[in-house]
């Protein structure tokens, strides 16, 4: 037997209906904010998120990287906001609308070491506002998020927002990092040795040095914001004020990649058994990513949630999926003749919207009827040989259990009044 590959996992029939309720939600949510899909491709060219200024362990370490039979160098996307960013220049988006409003749903793939809640290909839902420096943006983006979260149900959800301020702010910050940590040089692993020069922010979030004395006391980016970036994140506190969101500031906050500045942000869920995976989704602005990848000087804010961490905080808070809808009719046929119009029925059925089935596998009556029960039928159709001379169908009601036998021609008439359809 040939296992699925490590890092991976199979959405089984029986947990479908909870993928579609939470890409339904997230889509319902979108059309309320005015945000439009958008599909990239899953591989990019590598240079899509190997840049220079990507230093991050995402894009450095845990891409999965392979060249074509043409010798180009191809990346499976690790996160979603580059390649977006890459058609939004390439399509030139910019050109008919100051602010896109984007969003995406979609697999990722990172080379990471899985656990719960932490896979190699996982499925991000997330969104895209390009072309506004307006901090109120800012708002609606976390709004976004926020309102998600409280549309699915979720309880136990805290949003946590930081500021890296403006790249002055930001290199202000890096360089007083650099003094920090110079004098612990030897005590840092082998990677945050080599961080302290090229980028000391990510020291920050370094999944070994994560609790070394040093980077629990770091400073942090609030003494070293200039005045810009101080009016910037108070206005958009402001504003979440004005739109009720709840949040907390987390000055530790920094985000795992390179590229942003100004507002960060995390929302995340005090859920059981979540161990360390327990931040649903997170994000921020950019201002210089759509100028890397080759486009105008356009700023970006966006965010993405990880749809498993989702539906495990929704199983663990037993919130309900929305479930597929029930059978409406299944038809039980006793001889060769009877199947024949059994699958007529079955067909006009499916044709006037009732969710219609019939057992494919077993003849006998007795198999047959355990099929329908087990699928939960609300109407069973029998068609015997008393029913195939009389050319009727018998209808049981299985929850009244009661049964009667109407005319062939009146039976998908009878059974769409009595189903309400
Ligand atoms: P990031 O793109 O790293 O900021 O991640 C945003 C969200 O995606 C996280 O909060 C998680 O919910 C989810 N996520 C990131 N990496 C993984 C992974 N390897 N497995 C499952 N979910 C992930």
């Amino acid at each position: 037997m040939i296992s699925k590959a490590k890092g991976t996992y199979d959405v089984l029939p029986n947990e479908s209906h909870k993928w579609h309720t939470l890409e339904e939600k997230a889509r319902q949510i979108c059309v309320l904010f005015g945000y439009q899909e958008v599909r990239t491709p899953i591989f990019e060219y590598k240079e899509v998120f190997h840049r220079q200024n990507e230093q991050s362990d995402m894009v450095t370490k845990e891409t999965y990287n392979f060249m074509d039979k043409g010798d180009r160098e191809l990346t499976l996307r690790p996160e979603g906001t580059a390649g977006v960013i890459r058609s939004f220049v390439e399509n030139k988006l910019y050109v008919e609308t100051p602010l896109n409003k984007l969003y995406y749903i979609g697999p990722n793939f990172r080379y990471e070491r899985p656990q719960k809640g932490r896979f190699r290909q996982f499925s991000q839902f997330g969104v895209e506002a390009i072309g506004s420096n307006d901090p109120a943006l800012d708002a609606e983006v976390i709004g976004l998020a926020y309102s998600f979260i409280q549309k699915l149900g979720l309880k136990g959800v805290r949003v946590r927002i930081n500021t890296l301020g403006d790249n002055e702010s930001r290199a202000a910050f890096k360089a007083a990092l650099k003094n920090h940590f110079e004098p612990h040089v030897d005590t840092l692993c082998e990677d945050c040795k080599q961080r302290i020069d090229k980028n000391p922010l990510r020291i920050l979030d370094c999944k070994i040095d994560g609790q070394h004395p040093a980077v629990v006391k770091a400073p942090t980016t609030q003494d070293y914001l200039n005045d810009f970036s101080k009016r910037y994140f108070q206005s958009v506190l402001t504003y979440l004020d004005v739109a009720n969101i709840d949040y907390e500031i987390a000055p530790k906050l920094v985000r795992g990649l390179d590229y942003y500045t100004h507002t960060v942000f995390e929302i995340e869920a005090d859920i059981e058994g979540f161990g360390a995976q327990n931040v649903l989704g997170g994000g921020g602005r950019y201002q210089s990513l759509v100028k890397e990848l080759g486009g105008p000087d356009l700023p970006g804010i966006g965010f993405a949630f990880g749809m498993e961490r989702l539906i495990i905080a929704m199983e663990s808070e037993n919130i309900a999926f929305e479930q597929d809808p029930r059978t409406d009719i299944f038809f039980i046929a006793t001889d060769a003749n009877a199947r024949t119009q059994a699958l007529k029925l079955l067909f006009e059925s499916r044709n006037q919207n009732m969710v219609a089935d019939m057992d494919f596998v077993s003849t006998s009556f007795k198999a047959q009827l355990k099929s329908g029960l087990k699928k939960n039928a609300k109407y069973l159709g029998i068609i015997g040989e008393t029913e195939l001379q009389n050319k009727t169908i018998s209808l049981k009601n299985t929850e009244t259990q009661q049964q009667e036998e109407v005319p062939l021609k009146i039976a998908i008439r009878s059974l769409k009044d009595w189903l309400g359809k």
